[in-house]
């Protein structure tokens, strides 16, 4: 009787107990099915919104019309820096939930590390160059770009950026020269009489007389018959057929500090927004490349606030873009990095309350130091006072002595005049324990702290699934002229 009775128990919770229970615990031990619902627990919100069920790409295989969106400097640890801020531990970013996802190598022709304009080379052109060379080989020899291939086409094409437009990325795409520090007036004539469609971003001063010896580009773009307009309200309201944007003289203002200066700049997402409405006006289709390139210069200073703000507005930029390319089944949406900056990463002890607090950038608090002519020191009261108003932070004589020798003594190898930004930017992020490197390997850098690391690249649409594994850069334009029915030159 009593051994009746244990075996009608436990016929009873074989026949209830979930399948689930059965098959990870009875069956196979520690299986696959058990570490996936441990990971469920660990994760219990992200449903992405973009599986392959509502995937474009199974229908169509030749998109229509190509986004290439570059976040400037973007690696992996700047998106968790981003994630982490912006969503918490068990958040997602709009662009980690696209369908193909893949790493990409970096290298350039001459370095390990790659700068923007060797980066920018190998996603427009498809070839590896040296560092500081836009759209050519390492002997010097012009390589036309995927922009130019579908503008020849008959397709729109246009770049959209943070940066000046001049800059190395979305000159890759336009222009073609030897060096991108020396030929930036150069760029903007070749960007003039490349016939893009939309230029929307920063570098005002490189299209005005004084740049280019008397002569006003913008007038020369007005007369080829483009609308132009140089702050928000006015992009908004643009109408026409070509559309010039030129809303800074240098780069546009960061992001964390737009009220601060009560700057009249559109984010990236609303020039996208124009941008598109702009390109897929008519029936021809486009290619628009999409640059977050103020990631790069928040992290080069260590600037892990301005870090989060840059790539939130990026990754809102992508989800834009990619809700309207699955209205319309017709794109290919390509995410990715150019090269990591500075080695961020976001460790165990950062203090993330704190770092979320700073609501300036490390450039508006370098422009609140008051400097001292004689000495080319800065006052001890100014510095003390701008790590406390703006970083919380108490700042002893000692560091301010240290301060000081830094600006004066470490020689970078670029960028000299952001240094004071990018030291202050430093001592914050060690003083809070964020992870990155160091200023004195910074300084011996020629890229100003960029790293080799794999970057991140996400895929969306038409032909997406190209977009897998472990990639070289230059693989990235290959694929897509490949996807459009053009050839990279070999
Ligand atoms: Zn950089």
């Amino acid at each position: 009787m009593h051994k009746r009775l244990i075996w009608m128990v436990l016929v009873a919770l074989i026949l209830y107990l979930p399948g689930s229970f059965l098959n990870i615990s009875v069956v196979h031990g520690q299986t696959k099915e058990k570490i996936e619902l441990d990971s469920l627990a660990l994760f219990p919100n992200p449903d992405p919104p973009f599986q392959e069920k509502d995937h474009p790409g199974s229908v169509a295989k030749t998109p229509k019309n190509v986004v290439l969106m570059i976040g400037d400097g973007m690696g992996i640890g700047q998106l968790e820096i981003a994630r982490l801020f912006e969503h918490g531990k068990n958040g997602r970013l709009f662009m980690e939930t696209l369908p193909n996802v893949a790493l990409a190598h970096t290298y350039s022709e001459n370095n390990t590390v790659t700068d923007s304009a060797a980066a920018g080379t190998a996603l427009a052109t498809g070839k590896k160059t040296n560092n500081e060379m836009i759209a050519r080989t390492p002997d010097n020899k012009p390589v036309e770009s995927i922009l130019k291939k579908v503008k020849k086409g008959g397709k729109k094409v246009g770049i959209i950026t943070t940066n000046k437009v001049t800059d190395a990325t979305p000159a890759t795409f336009t222009a073609s020269v030897k060096n991108r520090w020396s030929d930036q007036t150069e760029i903007a004539k070749q960007q003039l009489n490349d016939g893009l469609d939309v230029v929307l971003g920063g570098g005002k001063s490189d299209f005005e007389p004084e740049q280019q010896n008397g002569v006003n580009l913008i007038e020369k773009f007005k007369s080829n018959g483009y609308t132009f307009v140089n702050n928000r309200a006015d992009l908004s309201k643009a109408t026409g057929e070509k559309l010039l944007g030129l809303f800074n003289k240098d780069h546009l203002s960061f992001k964390l500090d737009r009220e601060e200066l009560k700057s009249e700049e559109p984010s990236l997402k609303e020039m996208t927004e124009k941008g598109l409405e702009f390109l897929s006006e008519g029936d021809s289709g486009f290619f628009l490349m999409v640059e977050g390139g103020r990631i790069d210069h928040a992290s080069h200073a260590a600037d892990l606030p301005s870090v989060w703000k840059e790539t939130i507005e990026f990754d809102h930029t992508v989800e834009y873009v990619t809700n309207w390319a699955k209205e319309r089944g017709d794109t290919l949406v390509v995410v990715l990095a150019d090269h990591e900056t500075m080695g961020i990463s976001a460790t165990e002890a950062m203090d993330i309350k704190a770092l979320k607090q700073i609501e300036v950038s490390h450039e508006f608090m370098a422009k609140q130091l008051k400097k001292i002519e004689r000495t080319g020191d800065y006052t001890a009261d100014s510095i003390r006072d701008v790590f406390k108003t703006y970083a919380n932070m108490d700042i002893s004589d000692e560091e301010i002595v240290k301060f000081n020798e830094k600006i004066k003594n470490v020689r970078d190898k670029v960028y000299s005049h952001r240094r004071v930004g990018w030291e202050i930017g430093s001592m914050i992020t060690e003083h809070y324990h964020g992870g990155i490197v160091s200023s004195a390997t910074r300084s011996l850098s020629s890229t100003g702290g960029h790293t080799g690391n794999l970057v991140p690249v996400f895929a969306y649409g038409v032909g997406s699934d190209k977009f897998e594994g472990v990639l070289n850069n230059t693989d990235i334009p290959k694929t897509i002229a490949d996807l459009m029915g053009y050839r990279m030159e070999d």
